[in-house]
């Protein structure tokens, strides 16, 4: 490619990044870095009455975290700037005022009342809603007596009535609309703010964008944009429309699919690297199979001759495995760090802040026993809560019957915990593998299976049927806590006497 690549992320700050959004984002991010060419970041907060407060910093949070960096935009600078539309206002309106001089574009007195007007008698004759262009045809004495009323007005493009225009989109092909189906659109609103028709190609233009890469729901505005680059005598740039991101159910992702906000991901325990890599697929493949790539990868393979042109289904599932996959390669020291906020809230919630802060070196002993079995950061005090808890209970409803495993009775539980007892009180060292040793020689001297032995000690030592390897997990959590767990075992199913079944 000779041309020097410059793209943008153009997100307008009315709500939190979406998925899709950030999505868009990350293309444009890899299509400049595989060119060697700058990424730029540009907020469109000209539509003053939906901007969100914090909504620019909640962005701008989601490419920090997913690792995007920009090389011109808010935070950074650059020569091109500002790069918040409404601190450009002064170049929109130049470029309305050449659009007017040209003939290309005119100003409309109508009101909000004669429009609405007019949309009701379109519908009624069942004829497309758009508007009429009655104020594109003034007298220029009318057009004086409306300026003279000093009145509001908008700035209309003068659409031609006929003809074609088209583009050849780098995803789609050649694409191309007819202009009649198209209405003389507003570039200039009343309160002095361009449309994003407008600021959108004076942007673009004045940045030197060299490709516009965006959803595709943008892609019927282009012809639009095409007009105002011809008009204003502007090469237009490439486009290229990314595919929409569908749900399971192929339409178009929505909360009712679940999280869309890159942050919700972030909170509930997503790997920047895995939600990067699975966007990555959300239209573009390295090829029929390669699922997990690093970013290098990408970046040196990244082009528009592979993504897709149809949807890409957001698979819930395949996030959660990938991110899984990402948690399983990591050092566990770094995961132990990334884990522990979770942890410490969840700790805080069930009352055992004092436990917080985190003992560091308590929590790194227990990381590698769920490193395999987690794949979200939150979900580790599900699967650790009982090294934490004084007093655990016993799945699924607390009751000390749990103890029982197949083809044993009360009895024979409580002599097992009582012979576990001895030998874990007495074992000279108290290590997984001197323990496994010694306990199946316990087992062995009662006549008790394996399986029957180590399920009454799992459930008395950490209340679940499911845990990490046991003997590791007896030494994570230490002789007092495991003496005093099997001993209130004994004491639980004792008390509970003929009650149990
Ligand atoms: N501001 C538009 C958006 O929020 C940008 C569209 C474009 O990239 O041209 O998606």
């Amino acid at each position: 490619m000779a041309e020097h690549v410059r793209v943008r992320y153009a997100p307008s700050p009315t709500g939190e990044p979406h998925i899709g959004n950030i999505r868009t984002a990350l293309f444009n991010w890899l299509f400049a870095r595989h060119h060697g060419g700058e990424f730029l970041v540009r907020i469109e907060d000209t539509d003053q009455e939906r901007l969100v407060p914090g909504a620019v910093e909640a962005i701008l949070d989601g490419l920090k975290w997913l690792d995007i960096d920009w090389d011109e935009g808010p935070e950074v600078g650059g020569p091109y700037g500002p790069y918040f539309q409404s601190e450009r206002l002064e170049l929109y309106r130049k470029a309305a005022e050449i659009l007017i001089g040209n003939g290309s574009a005119y100003r409309c007195y109508c009101s909000r009342e004669l429009l609405e007007q007019m949309r009701k008698e379109q519908t009624g004759r069942n004829a497309a809603p758009g508007y009429d262009g009655r104020c594109r045809t003034l007298t220029t004495e009318e057009r004086n007596d409306l300026e003279a009323g000093g009145g509001p007005y908008v700035i209309r493009f003068a659409m031609p009535d006929s003809g074609v225009i088209g583009v050849h989109d780098e995803i789609h092909g050649y694409v191309e609309w007819q202009n009649d189906l198209m209405d003389d659109f507003v570039i200039m609103k009343s309160d002095g703010f361009p449309t994003y028709h407008l600021a959108v190609v004076v942007d673009d233009h004045e940045m030197k964008i060299s490709h516009v890469l965006r959803a595709e729901e943008w892609l019927p505005s282009t012809p639009r944009h095409l007009h105002i680059y011809n008009a204003l005598g502007y090469q237009p740039p490439k486009f290229g429309h990314l595919p929409m991101i569908l749900g399971p159910d192929r339409d178009k992702l929505s909360k009712r699919h679940g999280a869309t906000s890159i942050l919700e991901y972030r909170d509930t325990g997503y790997l920047p690297q895995a939600m990067s890599n699975f966007m990555v697929l959300l239209g573009w493949s390295l090829d029929d199979k390669t699922e997990v790539m690093t970013r290098q990868t990408v970046v040196d393979n990244f082009d528009l001759s592979r993504v897709s042109r149809s949807g890409a289904i957001f698979d819930q599932e395949k996030l959660a495995w990938m991110n899984g996959v990402y948690i399983r390669e990591m050092d566990p020291k770094d995961l132990a760090n990334l884990t522990a906020p979770f942890l410490a809230g969840e700790l805080e919630n069930n009352g055992l802040g004092e436990k917080v802060p985190i003992d560091q070196d308590y929590w790194s002993k227990i990381v590698p026993l769920i490193q395999e079995r987690i794949k979200l950061l939150s979900e580790v005090w599900e699967r650790t809560g009982y090294f934490f808890q004084d007093e655990i209970d016993y799945e699924p409803d607390d009751d000390p019957a749990a103890l029982i495993q197949k083809g044993m009775d009360e009895e024979s539980v409580l002599t097992a915990l009582s012979k576990s007892l001895d030998c874990l009180a007495s074992a000279p060292v108290f290590q997984n593998q001197p323990l496994e040793e010694s306990l199946r020689a316990v087992a062995d001297g009662l006549g008790l299976t394996p399986r029957q032995f180590f399920g009454v000690l799992r459930t008395a030592v950490t209340g679940r049927t499911a845990t990490p390897p046991l003997f590791e997990t007896i030494e994570v959590l230490g002789r007092d806590l495991v003496v005093r767990r099997v001993a209130r075992a004994a004491e639980r199913l004792s008390a509970a006497g003929g009650n149990v079944k």
